[in-house]
């Protein structure tokens, strides 16, 4: 069975063709700047070394889509001899809102939904449903599933998801706690407990993703019951250009003081904070990391406050989950930076976090593995996430089920 992945941002596409008789990848790529000038689609197919470079026009997701097909089944640089050849496509969708705790076989019931979370993501939603409806276009006969980047988070109980606003705040509009990354959190809980060969449904995990976007969740026997991003990807871990937690106060300072518009807000917050605010130096970690600790005082203080924020949670969550088995590092941080995962381990003995700074160093670029010492009471992990391989899995899973439903769970 092969499956394409479609990840469709606002105005990016990314793909993945799986053959999922041995889940590998036939062929991947980016397209860029849909509907904007110098468009451009970055195509690889298995076993070649350099990525194909195509300049052209794309007008939008659809013409976007169309081209990725047309790649996938040209002479030079495909890997399928038709369109016959994809049996289902899936679909990263952001927001799946109160409605969806597991993928789902999308139909035109699904497509409401999910058109009905377009107020909880509104920069999100809606190229994901673009691109639903332009394979429904172009191939109406294949089978398409939705996996949802709140749906692992939805196990969470009131008491985890609530604010500590009037009620009726979250009956009439929603406003509650969702959280987000959950594909990723799912699946290196679960290949954690993989490669400590323990039961999954028995463990109490700390997963920690830092990527553009950062968030940490608590898992319980295999069920998310707390996780730091909240009613958007904003809250929680101070991120790339995010501020992640702060006074809510703070908003309504800055729009009285700078008489800011809520637009302007939203910029400053989403986009001009997090440690490219803090530092003024760089969004990337891979900048602020270089020379360091003597690069800049600004750079060292981004990465202090980059890594404190993230030890404050893995304190809360051990609290939350009275105990910890392992706490996992995931993403293009999680997995690369062994001064991230070093300051934020520094000192944890207390809670029985202890990492092997020589196997800490040596651990990143696709690498999994233990970085605990021996005899830590907590394994520290660094596992590689890889959503696109979840969303293939539970794209299989889905067709060939009769409910049409997913379980929710790996
Ligand atoms: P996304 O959230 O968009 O999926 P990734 O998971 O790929 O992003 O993470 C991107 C981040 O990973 C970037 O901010 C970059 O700083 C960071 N990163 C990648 N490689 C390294 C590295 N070697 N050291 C530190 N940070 C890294």
């Amino acid at each position: 069975m092969n499956i394409l992945v479609l990840n469709c941002g606002s105005s990016s596409i990314k793909y993945q063709l799986f053959d999922m008789r041995d889940q590998s990848v036939l062929a991947k790529g980016l397209v860029h700047r849909v509907g904007m000038s110098g468009s451009k689609i970055d195509h690889k197919k298995a076993g070649q070394s350099d990525k194909t470079v195509i300049q052209t026009e794309i007008l939008d997701h659809k013409d976007g889509i169309k081209k990725i097909l047309d790649l996938l089944t040209g002479e030079k640089t495909g890997v399928l001899k038709s369109l016959d050849q994809i049996d289902a496509v899936g679909h990263r969708i952001v927001h799946g809102g109160e409605k969806f705790a597991a993928s789902v076989l999308i139909d035109e019931n699904v497509l409401r939904a999910i058109r009905d979370c377009i107020v909880f993501a509104p920069l999100h939603n809606p190229p994901n449903l673009k691109g639903v409806e332009a394979v429904t276009e172009i191939m109406p006969k294949v089978r398409q599933v939705g996996v949802f980047d709140t749906a692992f988070h939805q196990t969470m109980k009131p008491k985890a998801f609530l604010y500590g606003l009037p009620y009726r705040f979250y009956e009439k509009d929603g406003i509650r706690r969702y959280g987000f990354h959950g594909t990723s959190h799912r699946f290196v809980s679960r290949r954690a407990a993989e490669l400590l060969k323990k039961p999954y449904e028995k463990m109490k995990i700390i997963t920690v993703h830092l990527g553009n976007g950062c968030s940490i969740a608590a898992i319980d026997q295999g069920v998310s019951v707390d996780t730091s991003m909240g009613h958007t990807p904003l809250e929680g871990l101070v991120m790339g250009t995010r501020c992640g937690d702060i006074d809510p106060a703070i908003s309504l300072y800055l729009m009285k003081k700078y008489e800011l518009s809520v637009q302007e807000v939203d910029n400053l917050l989403n986009k001009h904070s997090g440690v490219l605010g803090i530092s003024q130096e760089s969004n990337d970690l891979r900048d602020l990391e270089e020379g360091w600790p003597k690069r800049s005082e600004r750079a060292n203080l981004a990465l202090e406050v980059y890594a404190y924020r993230i030890r404050k949670y893995i304190g809360a969550y051990i609290a939350t989950l009275n105990g910890c088995d392992a706490l996992v590092f995931t993403a293009g941080v999680g997995e690369n930076s062994p001064i991230v995962r070093g300051i934020v381990c520094k000192d944890m003995e207390f809670l029985g976090i202890e990492i092997d700074l020589q196997k800490n160093e040596v651990t990143w670029r696709g690498a999994e593995g233990d970085i605990s010492t021996p005899n830590a009471r907590v394994r520290t992990l660094v596992v590689p996430t890889n959503e696109e391989l979840v969303i293939a899995q539970d794209t299989m899973e889905i067709v060939g089920s009769k409910t049409g439903k997913g379980k929710g769970k790996v």
